[in-house]
């Protein structure tokens, strides 16, 4: 197959970079020159483990090919993939579909032979047989299909996904469409991974409903960690004991200080548009927002509570601001709420992350980067550990409270525990959902 993937993002370039890894001949098309002159020289734009010795791997072998030219890599195509963002509208939390349309107009004229146009992006129900009129109408002649692809794949772990996934799901609205998309997914279907063939409408809801579910089950402990503080009951002892009925699973179900990224905020908010559109609201779903939106505030007062009321003048060493670990993602991420809170309330805030600092710059202006934990906890006033890379997981918590001026920890991913903090010398340690000590 002659794949072109037209938006090389974090999706389009893991789908990309798996589909030529599968055998295909794949064209990645970007509108960023700088983004397709970087991978046309061999580096990786993002950070995502695995990816780069793959795409080496398919770029020598001639398969993989990286081109600002759109119209080029759409003619010789069997399959054209929109990979592009769909963030949420400003203003009415509406999904902004101005990227899919434009790629969709784009695409239209420059179609020759039979080919199937696949939403990759994550669109509201309807923009399947919205992408199918505007193609028709800006080329008439075009012989052409649309499928809906929604994708799956986790930042962090998206080689993997991408290779070994639950299932794919494929919409279309005839068995030629079928046909190429089943050759596209053949290496999966020989090995069995489950390929559910939809219409194009429940494609694009499966996307929706799924991330906001997690979202759901992810807002659903971090409010029972809420009450597990008010009541004195211990929130990892709580999701464990959930977590082993086969019917709940222990996945998204740990506390922490609200899910962020790239999927989850801007998808729930989508999900709760197209719902008040419909005159069916979701209301579980809009009640998950606004709850998600707490918890990240909270955290907020637990770090003030923590520095005895005030964190005027005081200095912070932020252990990751990355949404999650093993990605250098920043969108949505929860520390773009936390940390400049803390700064407006006049803390100095000191921020080590093993890749955020790239993307986190200039979104959190004012905080001073550091490459190393001991060296940011020097003499700070309390440490927070906002996001749980690996690198964070087994500290010398007594190192680290010998080096500060007072040795208090808000531990808001819950990996370390109270007995941790005690016998390292912490003496006011924070966590969600579970007992303090006092500073
Ligand atoms: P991204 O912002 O990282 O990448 C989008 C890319 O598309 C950018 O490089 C941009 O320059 C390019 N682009 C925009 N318009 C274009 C055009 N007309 N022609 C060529 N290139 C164009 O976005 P992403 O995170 O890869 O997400 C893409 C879609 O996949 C979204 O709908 C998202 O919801 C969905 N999705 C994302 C993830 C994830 O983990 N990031 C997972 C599943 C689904």
């Amino acid at each position: 197959m002659r794949i072109a993937m037209i938006g090389t993002g974090y999706v389009g370039l893991v789908s990309g970079v798996c589909f030529s890894d599968f055998g295909h001949d794949v064209v990645c098309v970007d509108l960023d020159p700088g983004k397709i002159a970087m991978l046309a020289r061999g580096e990786v734009p993002i950070y995502e483990p695995g990816l780069g010795t793959v795409m080496a791997r398919n770029v020598a072998a001639g398969r993989l090919t990286f081109s600002t030219d759109l119209p080029g890599a759409v003619a010789g195509a069997d399959a054209v993939f929109i990979a592009v963002g769909t963030p949420t509208r400003r203003g009415d939390g509406h999904a902004d579909l101005s990227y899919v349309m434009a790629a969709a107009e784009d695409i239209a004229r420059a179609l020759a032979g039979y080919t199937v146009v696949v939403t990759k992006s994550t669109v509201p129900v309807g923009t399947n047989r919205e992408v199918r009129q505007t193609i028709r109408k800006t080329n008439p002649a075009a012989d052409f299909d649309v499928a809906s692809n929604p994708e799956f794949l986790r930042e962090g772990a998206a080689i993997e996904d991408f290779m070994r996934p639950d299932r794919v799901i494929v919409g279309v609205q005839n068995d030629r469409a079928a046909e190429v998309m089943a050759e596209v997914y053949r290496p999966l279907f020989l090995r069995d991974f489950p390929i559910v063939t939809t219409d194009l409408e429940s494609a694009e809801m499966i996307k929706y409903a799924a991330n906001a579910f997690l979202a759901t089950k992810i807002t659903f402990i971090n409010e029972i960690a809420r009450l597990c503080e008010r009541v004195g009951a211990d929130v990892k002892q709580v999701s464990k004991g959930m977590g082993l009925d086969g019917r709940i699973g222990n996945k998204f179900l740990h506390a922490g200080p609200g899910y962020g990224g790239s999927c989850f905020p801007k998808d729930t908010q989508a999900l709760a548009r197209m719902g008040q559109d419909a005159a069916v609201p979701m209301q579980i779903t809009e009640t998950v927002i606004k709850v998600n939106d707490e918890t990240k505030r909270r955290m907020v007062d637990k770090i003030t509570s923590l520095c005895g009321g005030n964190v005027n003048g005081k200095t912070l060493a932020v252990l990751g601001v990355t949404f999650k670990p093993n990605t250098d993602d920043m969108r949505e991420a929860p520390a773009l709420t936390i940390v400049p809170a803390l700064l407006g309330a006049g803390a100095r805030v000191r921020v080590v992350d093993p890749q955020g600092r790239p993307e986190g710059e200039a979104l959190l202006p004012g905080v001073a980067w550091v490459d190393d934990p001991y060296k940011a906890a020097q003499n700070a006033d309390a440490l927070v550990i906002l996001t749980e890379w690996n690198e964070f997981r087994a500290l010398d918590l007594k190192r680290l409270a010998r080096r500060m001026a007072t040795p208090r920890m808000a531990d808001l991913r819950n990996i370390y525990s109270l007995k941790d903090a005690k016998q390292a010398g912490i003496t006011g340690y924070t966590a969600v959902g579970r007992r303090d000590l006092e500073a």
